[in-house]
């Protein structure tokens, strides 16, 4: 069964290159890795639906590749196009995609509309290959076995625990561990990017499971995911993750117990976060664990820079990555919480996260979750559609916290010292004042003379001009974005800033 498997996988790769050929398949589906340690681990998780070993056909990740294809398994293979490739920091070569085609048994999709649910990550650190394909909010990962094979596995989302219910931190002026006090501020300017540092601090527990040789790809698909976050939410935040791997143990502790280790100065976790937080000049802290009973714990903050500066901390299951918590775990942080329906958020009544069960799959943003749904990796906001439909509502709108606490968080060490500011409570963007008909793109054909769109980009409105240019209006995709108000080249052309 597993040879068969073989051959029919090396048909398809050479029919793809006969009909296109650009497309550079990127592994073939084999079984003779099955001995290897790591894979009995992989094969015992309960999330793993599906697993099938495959070898490597590519070795390097460059921006040379320009469509690759990738079996998920035997009747499932998705055709993905670059859309930017980086090296990292860390050493690690980053190829990211965007979904073009999936064939799923010979049946062909392929209105993919955007790369907020459907994409693809490879990453290439250590001679290693890790990554993560995302169709329509349904996530596969690829794991490293070793230099030249990996796992591909269909996970089962609905079998991650639940993230831990968030702490609410003591109403004291002082906290046990925080920065020096006496650095300088730089003033506030809501249209600047925010530079936040991040450090993930690793448990030799958990470095031991995720593996020495694939650590440097685990890092770098968290910090992936964590700046793909904003991109996906229109946040302007740049994150910086740096990370240390710490040699005191969990010794058994629960995510409660390390978490408020992790801020007290008279215990050895403690003294550790604090001396390499100064050290990292981390906005953020999160010890990542082996430890397995919540997938997350986070500190819920009420976005000023105190809370943050004394409490900005979180922990997170290493496996749950996969399944954004790291993302979630900061998204408290800044002050955003779960579900309207069930939880209170005691600093920003419109901070919930927003679920879709009337279409399915359903799906949820990444603050909660819901039977059988995707988890789409964006903060809720009704003011952004990717597939079309809303992802918030008025008190559905963790964006806006975030746009609202961002920049008291990367205050904690400020990437440029100098100005005399000190906002100390978090500054609500709010919204646009004016009518308007959509938000961009959306009901992008029906575009008129006088038509007023939100830019959820920017949150200003913009008008059609009349005849003969308000055909501009109609013209946009993301391949051709030129008319696209305030932002494409030719944008005036079409629009009126209102
Ligand atoms: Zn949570």
């Amino acid at each position: 069964m597993q040879a068969y498997k073989a051959i029919v996988i090396l048909i398809i790769s050479l029919f793809s290159f006969s009909s296109n050929s650009y497309a550079v398949y990127l592994y073939n589906i084999d079984d003779e890795g099955s001995s290897v340690e790591s894979l009995k681990i992989l094969l015992g998780e309960p999330t793993t639906q599906e697993l099938v070993v495959a070898k490597l056909n590519i070795y390097q990740l460059n921006n040379e590749i320009k469509k690759l294809e990738i079996p998920i398994n035997t009747n499932l293979v998705v055709s993905s196009e670059l859309i930017s490739f980086e090296t990292t920091d860390a050493q690690a070569a980053v190829w990211q995609g965007r979904i073009v085609k999936v064939n799923k048994g010979g049946y062909i999709d392929n209105v993919f509309q955007n790369s907020v649910d459907s994409f693809v990550t490879l990453i290439r650190a250590d001679n290693r290959l890790t990554g993560m394909i995302s169709i329509r909010g349904k996530i596969y990962t690829i794991k490293p076995l070793d230099e030249y094979r990996v796992a591909i596995i269909t996970l089962d989302s609905s079998k991650f625990p639940d993230e831990g219910e968030p702490i609410n931190v003591p109403d004291t002026e002082t906290s046990p561990v925080a920065p020096p006090t006496d650095l300088a501020q730089t003033p506030f300017n809501p249209n600047a990017t925010s530079e936040i540092n991040i450090l993930m601090i690793t448990t030799p527990e958990a470095f031991n499971q995720i593996g020495e040789a694939n650590y440097r790809g685990f890092i770098s698909m968290a910090a992936k995911t964590l700046q793909q976050n904003a991109l996906n939410t229109n946040l302007r935040i740049r994150y910086t993750v740096s990370d240390i791997v710490t040699n005191i143990a969990e010794r058994g502790r629960n995510q409660h117990q390390l978490l408020a280790a992790m801020q007290t100065p008279n215990n050895e976790l403690g003294q550790f976060a604090a001396y390499q937080r100064n050290r990292a000049r981390a906005d953020l802290v999160q010890l990542v664990v082996a430890y397995n009973g919540v997938c997350g714990l986070g500190n819920h903050l009420d976005g000023s820079l105190h809370h943050f500066r004394y409490w900005g901390f979180s922990t997170v299951w290493h496996r749950c990555v996969d399944n954004f918590t790291h993302v979630h775990e900061f998204g408290h942080n800044y002050g955003a919480m779960h579900d309207r329906n069930t939880e209170q958020n005691r600093f920003f009544p419109w901070g919930f996260g927003f679920r879709d069960t009337a279409v399915v799959p359903g799906f949820s943003t990444v603050m909660t979750s819901c039977n059988g749904c995707s988890r789409i990796n964006m903060f809720s906001s009704p003011l952004l559609a990717p597939n079309g439909r809303p992802m918030g509502t008025t008190m559905e709108d963790n964006r806006r916290v975030v746009d609202q606490t961002r920049h008291n968080a990367a205050l904690v060490f400020p990437k440029d010292p100098g100005g005399p500011v000190d906002p100390e409570y978090p500054v609500d963007p709010g919204y646009p004042t004016g009518n308007y008909d959509h938000v961009f793109p959306s009901g992008l054909s029906t575009y008129r003379a006088g038509t007023r769109v939100l830019q959820p980009r920017n949150n200003l409105i913009y008008e059609c001009r009349p005849f003969p240019n308000e055909g501009f209006c109609r013209q946009w995709s993301p391949a051709s974005p030129q008319f696209e108000p305030g932002f494409g080249a030719s944008w005036p052309q079409a629009w009126i800033l209102r």
